[in-house]
């Protein structure tokens, strides 16, 4: 069964997953979770407190001894009947995603489609994982490097690429041998929950992947403080992110932060305009701008400035709304979400900004009860304004315009994160010159600000990390310890 219908109020609740099954919240309290289209009751999540993340751990705990023996290889043969199983349930993955998050579902139906490359290349790990052979100075002495697991990871996701986020955390976590207690975001709990059923169908043994629902405070504070939880993989804001290294850190648990962007975007006199306008438009307003990659600053050269800007107003303009099949973007996930978007707006045009286009919800019935926003681009703000500077979240983009590259380069770099930055040039020189400068994890030239896949580390400088990188292979260092064996051999 997938959640429980509760008869009495036909309210679906959707429960934490622990030892392989449903398991109420031990404080019997829920959480209201509202559909982001039309803002009525889709169901009640598990309000979970410390008991329920302590009961979590010790079930992770009680589990890793049998699947930390098992051969990397086998692990990897089971978590391929998890791919298997999620590639035959994709639809149904897919329209849980997009009724969750208000995704149009070619959106969601794309998000599953990389959970599942995620899935399979660190199930193919299983094969891999691999150390080094050293030499040494002492004859007769060889040496190698193994990993090991670090024994339970905690793991906490947000909600704008639910399944996404889940698999680039729990994938490398298994097929290093730890267990696994996850956080699931609060307006994104079933597709936890159903991620979790569907490992279990696979052959996944109980107790070693596990799931608590509900609020920051008290559920993934109680998985960060908990001295058994040995790596800690974060994706979410900021400040939360700095909280988590500091608690995590000082009992010297391993941590890995994945947090905001303010991600610039550059467009050179010698782009090809309608190329950049293309990709500025899906960096800044898919998935209605809810993208730690988000393009959200774009950086125009002065001598194109008129007609790059009157481009992207027309394609702002030109975007759909709506959670049907073929619209472009739908609403933010949750109400506080939007106003607090709104109130962003407001400031920025209290401190100058001209909106361009958007800057308000929809009027159209048929959205006005949802958490829209409209595409809103914003033009005249200094690069200290607030949202120059602060990640909102959500589809709206600032214009600057500068007379050169180094200018360009000096405002890309000028906020507190690094995680992503782009360039449109036709100039090699240009394109190399800005993507070894640049302050950011990622660099593309003459694509999005986003685009990273599974054996590529993604991973931010300053305010967007601390410096570790998933997935890739660099994920393997997230979770797992290395060691270094040595042998001596003696002549005869
Ligand atoms: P958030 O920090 O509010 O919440 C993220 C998750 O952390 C949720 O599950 C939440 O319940 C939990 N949480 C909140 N407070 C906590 C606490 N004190 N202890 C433990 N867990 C806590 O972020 P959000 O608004 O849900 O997500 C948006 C943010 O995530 C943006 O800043 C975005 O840039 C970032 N993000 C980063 C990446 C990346 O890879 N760098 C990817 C996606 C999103």
């Amino acid at each position: 069964m997938d959640g429980d219908l509760t008869m009495a109020s036909n309210t679906m609740r959707i429960p934490n997953w622990i030892n392989g099954q449903e398991t109420q919240p031990e404080n019997g309290d829920w959480l209201d979770k509202f559909n982001p289209h039309n803002d009525e009751l889709l169901c009640q999540v598990a309000d979970s407190d410390a008991a329920d993340v302590q009961h979590a751990i010790s079930t992770a705990a009680a589990a890793f001894p049998a699947w930390s023996d098992l051969t990397p290889v086998k692990r990897g043969q089971i978590l391929g009947e998890i791919v298997a199983a999620m590639k035959r349930r994709a639809d149904e993955l897919a329209e849980c995603i997009a009724i969750e998050t208000g995704k149009p579902p070619q959106d969601a139906k794309g998000e599953i489609d990389g959970a599942i490359l995620q899935a399979e290349y660190f199930a193919g790990e299983g094969m891999r994982l691999h150390g080094r052979s050293l030499t040494s100075g002492m004859p007769g002495k060889y040496s190698h490097t193994v990993r090991q697991p670090r024994g339970i990871a905690g793991l906490i996701v947000p909600a704008n690429t639910p399944i996404a986020n889940i698999a680039w955390k729990t994938f490398p976590a298994l097929i290093c041998g730890n267990t696994v207690a996850l956080k699931a975001a609060e307006d994104s709990p079933r597709i936890a929950l159903l991620f979790a059923q569907l490992t279990k169908e696979a052959g996944l043994p109980d107790g070693v992947f596990n799931v608590v629902q509900g609020r920051g405070q008290p559920a993934g504070a109680a998985l960060v403080t908990d001295e058994r939880v040995n790596v800690i993989s974060f994706t979410g804001s900021t400040g939360v992110g700095r909280w988590i290294a500091e608690v995590g850190g000082k009992r010297l648990a391993r941590v890995s932060l994945e947090l905001g962007g303010k991600n610039p975007f550059v467009v050179c006199d010698d782009a090809d305009l309608d190329q950049a306008v293309h990709w500025a438009a899906l960096s800044a307003f898919s998935n209605a701008g809810q993208r730690c990659a988000a393009g959200s600053r774009v950086i125009v050269f002065k001598s194109v400035y008129e007609a790059f800007r009157g481009k992207l107003i027309a394609k702002a303009q030109s975007l759909k709304l709506g959670v049907s099949a073929g619209c472009d973007l739908g609403p933010v996930v949750n109400k506080r979400q939007q106003q607090s978007i709104l109130a962003a707006i407001e400031t920025a045009r209290q401190q100058g900004g001209r909106i361009l286009c958007g800057g308000s919800a929809p009027s159209e019935p048929e959205l006005a009860q949802g958490y829209y926003i409209q595409p809103t681009v914003i033009e005249g703000l200094t690069p200290s304004a607030e949202l120059s500077c602060k990640e909102v979240f959500g589809p709206v983009v600032t214009l600057h315009v500068v007379e050169n590259l180094a200018e360009a380069l000096q405002l890309a770099n000028a906020t507190e994160y690094g995680l992503t930055a782009a360039i449109h040039t036709r100039s090699v020189d240009r394109a190399m010159w800005f993507a070894q400068r640049v302050k950011a994890g990622v660099a593309n030239i003459n694509m999005g600000t986003y685009g990273s896949e599974p054996h590529m580390p993604f991973g931010g400088f300053g305010a967007s990390g601390n410096g570790s990188r998933e997935p890739g292979v660099e994920a393997l260092d997230v979770y797992s310890e290395l060691k270094n064996i040595s042998f001596l051999v003696r002549a005869g």
